[in-house]
């Protein structure tokens, strides 16, 4: 049972629509890059705890403060007896250990050790169950899920799931008994209700309208796309072929993203698009997918 859903960082959205339309730093090309692959290997392992008892509980992305230190906790899985602290990791390619560091190879740059992070959070996490009056044993393991990763020189004891060892782990996962659902329930609604709302340590790039391009980005290349043809897009670099239709409300859920303070019209829509959708066809969009407020040439969109 899924008591709280994972959804995309808004950082990672940002960063994804600006890259498209912006020459960003190559820091945050990186930091873009490193967001997406670590989002897609979150929910890789969503999927893979899937069919997890219904009993237990996931809660995901949590966003804690304990003695005035925030922490993050990818996914927390609440069993009968034990709180699971799982940290995802996305990792591909080689990697040693070598007197408790971590290198990655073959240039052997030295990496974060994501064991202290792990441990960093049991911690705090233990703090805040203890303020909160529940005294429940935690177990703390880095996931390792992409099929080309490998460790070397690492400690039998080491607290992580390597990609060839998941599906046993979460075989014996499923063994482990349920119970005192209401006492964990209880406990998975107070988390939930001290999750901090926004990321402080989210770092957007600076951005505005004039500087981003303007048009419609395939949704599959991010290539930018010519005027269409009954109806579709075609795509002049891959050949991915989208309705017009859901290729502007695309952009204008873009837009949204971007300039969350900025009114959406219909001449803003068909100059954010690059002149790619008329007026008339931009304002029938808006009209049918939106709810229209204002009238006359005042009148502007809200989503619904
Ligand atoms: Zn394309």
């Amino acid at each position: 049972m899924i008591n709280r859903p994972r959804f995309e960082p808004r950082e990672l959205e940002l960063l994804r629509i600006l890259t498209s339309r912006l020459e960003l730093p190559l820091k945050d090309k990186n930091q873009y890059l490193f967001l997406e692959k670590g989002y897609a290997g979150e929910l890789h392992f969503d999927r893979e705890l899937q069919d997890l008892h219904d009993d237990f509980i996931i809660l995901n992305d949590l966003l804690l403060e304990n003695s005035n230190t925030l922490f993050q906790i990818d996914t927390l899985l609440i069993t009968g007896s034990t709180l699971f602290v799982f940290e995802v990791k996305n990792y591909e390619g080689d990697y040693c250990i070598e007197n408790e560091r971590w290198y990655s190879l073959p240039s052997k740059t030295e990496i974060k050790n994501p064991l202290f992070q792990l441990q960093r959070c049991e911690t705090l996490l233990r703090g805040l169950l203890k303020e909160l009056g529940f005294h429940l044993p935690i177990k703390s393991h880095l996931i390792f899920i992409n099929p080309g990763f490998q460790l070397y020189q690492a400690p039998l004891n080491i607290s992580a799931v390597f990609p060839s060892q998941l599906k046993r782990f979460l075989k014996k996962l499923k063994n482990t008994p349920t119970a005192a659902k209401s006492r964990n329930s209880k406990l998975a609604e107070q988390l939930n209700s001290r999750c901090l709302k926004e990321n402080p340590y989210m770092r957007i790039p600076e951005y505005n309208y004039a500087q981003l391009r303007k048009g419609i980005p395939c949704d599959s290349c991010s290539s930018f796309l010519t005027p269409f043809t009954q109806g579709y897009l075609t795509c002049g670099e891959c050949g991915l072929k989208e309705k017009a239709d859901t290729a502007i409300l695309r952009c204008v859920n873009e837009f949204r993203v971007l300039f969350p303070d900025r009114k959406i019209t219909t001449n803003t829509i068909v100059d954010w698009c690059g002149g790619v959708g008329s007026g008339k066809t931009v304002r029938r969009i808006l009209v049918r997918n939106y709810e229209k407020k204002g009238r006359g040439k005042a009148s502007y969109y809200q989503r619904r």
